[in-house]
């Protein structure tokens, strides 16, 4: 084995004739892990993964596994809220350096700066944060959730909401809230075009613009349909929409063809591509061969300092108790 933590993930090479999902399926078993996939990791790997969702969804799971592992194919922060919940379970991602460019753009030590500027707030982030953040964190919102938690405070409650401004923006449209917002965003959802999506308007006049709210405001204002990935998945089954024209994360789009295999999905494009779609370029770090090597290695691992641990599950679990109370 080459053990390969500097550059985050296992480079041992893997038999070229191994059928991986069988491999990954008996380590397993064996191991008794369990393989829980975001919507944005490639199409093999959702298709091996014990569960497929969103960051919500991502972290329910991790709350009640009974497994002694946890694979996270998805990226860093997603590990570290699965290690924040489960400090005593082992919680590997694929490839460490599978990071988030929202989460990047708030770090700790800024945002604490931020927060003391304004003692009197209530501090709302969004998942994509780190640990250290959302050790500094009221709760934690999803977009899946967002809009219910913050409607969960009285209205005059003054509230910080980092650290996507796009996701605050339409938080704050939507609910006539004017939270204080930390200017960080997606690189992904930051880039759709809304000429190249206008355009395909015009080519596919009967779809359906259906958009994330990381998207930047234009892009939602011409959107039939806004919401987080697995609502956006939801609408595409019980919409009776035919074509739907995809403004998020084009990974997505392989859970969407497999529930509806009768509709066309058309990956909403980049302002600057050289393809047609949008992919993060951190998800897609992860591979098949990465995760059979991590299951098999038990490596690389996530860990989160203790004290931080015991402060960043608090509002962590608070967002899970809402949840669960609105059905979520
Ligand atoms: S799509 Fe954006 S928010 Fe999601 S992991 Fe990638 S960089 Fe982070």
């Amino acid at each position: 084995m080459q053990r390969n933590q500097s550059i985050g993930y296992i480079d041992a090479p893997v038999p070229k004739d191994l059928d991986l999902k069988v491999a990954v399926d008996m380590l397993r078993k064996a191991k008794n892990a369990v393989i829980l996939a975001h919507y944005y990791q490639t199409g093999d790997i959702q298709d091996i993964a014990d569960y497929v969702g969103d960051s919500l969804a991502l972290a329910q799971w991790a709350a009640k596994t009974k497994a002694d592992i946890i694979i996270l194919c998805g990226v860093h922060f997603m590990g570290e809220t699965a290690k924040i919940l489960c400090p005593d379970k082992k919680v590997l991602v694929p490839d460490l350096n599978a990071g988030c460019s929202l989460a990047d753009s708030c770090p700790a030590r800024d945002f604490a700066k931020f927060v003391k500027q304004h003692p009197d707030h209530v501090v709302i982030s969004y998942v994509n944060t780190t640990a250290a953040v959302k050790a500094m964190t009221d709760v934690v919102v999803t977009s899946t959730n967002a809009r219910q938690i913050v409607e969960s405070f009285p209205e005059d409650t003054k509230i910080i909401f980092g650290p996507d401004r796009n996701l605050g923006n339409y938080i704050n449209s939507i609910t006539g809230r004017n939270m204080l917002l930390w200017d960080g965003a997606c690189h992904v959802h930051e880039q759709f075009s809304l000429e190249k999506i206008l355009n395909l308007k015009k080519q596919y006049p009967d779809a359906e613009v259906i958009t994330h709210p990381e998207c930047k405001q234009p892009i939602i204002q011409v959107s039939g349909f806004v919401g987080s990935t697995a609502a956006l998945l939801k609408h595409t089954i019980t919409s009776d929409k035919k074509q739907f024209i995809v403004a998020t994360e084009s990974g997505v789009i392989h859970e969407m063809r497999k529930k509806s295999p009768d509709k066309e999905f058309i990956p909403a494009p980049p302002n600057d591509s050289t393809c047609a779609c949008n992919e993060c370029n951190f998800m897609r770090l992860n591979t098949i061969e990465k995760l059979y090597n991590c299951l098999k290695f038990e490596l690389p691992e996530i860990f989160v300092d203790e004290e931080v641990q015991k402060k960043a599950i608090k509002p962590i679990k608070k967002m899970l108790e809402i949840s669960e109370k609105l059905g979520l």
